[in-house]
């Protein structure tokens, strides 16, 4: 069915279940509250004349509201179009237009970011946008009273046009790789996909989950909030943006059972001076996503946080976003080494990148998934769709994986990042893990760049310890020798301060091969 009649079955089953709460504001609802303000938000939208297929953009970080916005665009059979709130006026106006955006919910402002500022100074450029409301301003007030004048009736009336594998909302890639491509998404790609992560994590009514990933990635809306609704579990807000003291309180103070967070996150928080003052017992479960994740955390979180069943999952944008997530009984292996299995209805097959034949168990190539979660498609963009979407509608994830014997699957790293150095692959995350042992070195990138001789040469990006003490390539060679095959030790390195990031903090290797292709030494 659709989300809007998944979260009717969640309010009918129990009304009076806290539904989720706002730290900020201090603000609470129980399911049958939330699905009043959720109402209220779809009836102003049907006021604004937003039709079936209409796109609304949000551009905000995590409050009450984004997720009102979220379920009553989904009533309404709107498409939500997630707006990075790291995004600045250029990448807004290219989402906005590219989307089409007849309407716009934002935040005002957040710490130094203006956003009513940067809104009035792409709006003349965006004439498909008709209608801008803040969040916590008179113009949302006004979305509200507005929806008061219409018939509530109009909503089951739309409701009834709406099928499942209708979109609901476009989500923009990451822009690791290349320009981000709006990944087109149905309310079966994504209610599926939360009420699966839900199932694995064990999740019911007496979950409380807390979310300081943002909403604006589907780790936070799909993973989160879908997870929780479809459970009729209740979503904790500790902040509009993440903050690792407010993270740890809010899961002290309103007693979470689960916690969210990229690895990095989780650092910070075990890391806070005071982390041993919080009270964490009521932790058992939580997702860690998005980067590989090392095992001197996972072991702390398990054993300092409590969260015994922390879950591990592989995805991507186009995918809505879960494929292969770790089991509550999975060992410290599994869960370290290893993104987990496949999730229920979704198939995956490793092939070779080149002919696309599947490979036998165990070796490396290209991960290719399928199931009810493969996006409908890049939102305009129907070359680019058939280029990842094949016909059989298997899912080419860009991704180089080993399917296990035991059906677990690992992943080795991207396609574009593999170089080919006189015909042998390398695998740039093999050398970058054996180089992050290097007393010298803080963090390191390995990309490849052009060379005559043998195709492509490897190149150390390396972020010093100590800047006082340099690394010479003869001495990272030497330390290389004997320990990495030959041609596999980097022929060149390249000392910086920073890499360039994307705005979900991946580092762009694009940009590395770009600024070296010529000049390496
Ligand atoms: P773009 O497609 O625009 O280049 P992106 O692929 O980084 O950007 P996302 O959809 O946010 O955009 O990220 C999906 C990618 O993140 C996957 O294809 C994979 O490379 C990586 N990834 C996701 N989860 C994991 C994980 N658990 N371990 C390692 N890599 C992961
Ligand atoms: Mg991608």
């Amino acid at each position: 069915h659709t989300i809007g009649a998944d979260l009717d079955r969640s309010v009918a089953a129990h009304p009076d279940r806290e539904a989720l709460v706002d730290i900020l504001s201090g603000q609470r609802w129980t399911y049958a509250e939330f699905a009043r303000a959720v109402d209220e938000v779809a009836l102003g939208l049907l006021a604004k004349g937003v039709r079936k297929g209409a796109r609304v953009g949000i551009w905000a970080v995590n409050c009450a509201e984004w997720a009102f916005v979220q379920y009553a665009t989904a009533r309404i059979g709107a498409i939500m179009v997630n707006i990075n709130p790291a995004y600045r006026v250029h990448e807004l106006a290219y989402v906005l237009k590219q989307a089409g955006a007849e309407v716009l919910v934002a935040s005002v402002a957040h710490k130094s970011s203006d956003y009513r500022r940067m809104v009035e100074q792409v709006r003349a450029d965006c004439p498909a946008l008709r209608d801008v409301v803040y969040i916590g301003d008179p113009t949302w007030d006004g979305l509200v009273a507005a929806g008061e004048r219409v018939e509530h009736g109009r909503l089951a009336a739309r409701a009834a046009e709406l099928s499942c594998d209708d979109p609901v909302n476009i989500q923009y890639t990451s822009g690791t790789t290349g320009f981000p491509k709006g990944a087109t998404l149905s309310h079966r790609n994504i209610l599926n996909n939360g009420y699966w992560v839900g199932e694995t994590l064990g999740y019911t009514e007496r979950d409380r989950i807390c979310v300081p990933v943002p909403f604006y990635h589907c780790f936070g809306m799909v993973m989160g909030n879908l997870a929780a609704t479809s459970h009729g579990a209740c979503i904790v807000i500790p902040a509009p943006s993440f903050c690792p003291e407010a993270t740890l309180s809010a899961v002290e103070r309103e007693r979470c059972t689960s916690l969210y967070g990229v690895p990095t996150m989780f650092i910070a928080e075990l890391n806070l001076p005071d982390f041993a003052t919080y009270d964490l017992s009521t932790l058992r479960t939580g997702i860690m996503a998005g980067s590989p994740c090392p095992v001197e955390v996972m072991k702390r979180v398990v054993a300092e946080m409590h969260m015994a069943e922390v879950s591990i999952c592989y995805g991507m944008t186009e995918t809505s976003p879960v494929s292969t997530q770790t089991r509550r009984e999975d060992d410290l292996e599994r869960r370290t080494g290893t993104v987990g299995r496949v999730l229920p209805h979704i198939e995956v097959k490793v092939v070779d990148p080149e002919t696309g034949v599947t490979l036998p168990r165990g070796e490396p190539g290209e991960l290719c998934t399928r199931g009810y979660s493969v996006m409908l498609g890049y939102w305009d963009e129907p070359e680019r769709t058939a280029e990842a979407v094949d016909e059989g509608r298997w899912m080419h994830t860009g991704d180089l994986a080993v399917l296990r014997e035991d059906g677990y699957v690992q992943i080795v790293g991207r396609i574009k990042d593999m170089i080919i150095r006189g015909g042998e692959n390398v695998y740039p995350r093999e050398i970058e893990e054996f180089l992050y042992r290097h007393p010298k070195i803080a963090d390191v990138q390995v990309v490849g760049v052009p060379d005559e001789k043998y195709g492509e040469e490897i190149l150390a990006c390396v972020i010093l310890r100590d800047p006082a003490q340099p690394l010479t390539r003869d001495e990272l060679a030497r330390y290389c020798r004997g320990r990495l095959a030959h041609y596999k030790i980097p022929r060149y390195v390249r000392l910086m301060d920073s890499f360039p990031m994307t705005v979900s903090g991946k580092v762009r290797k694009v940009e590395l091969r770009e600024r070296f292709a010529g000049g390496a030494e």
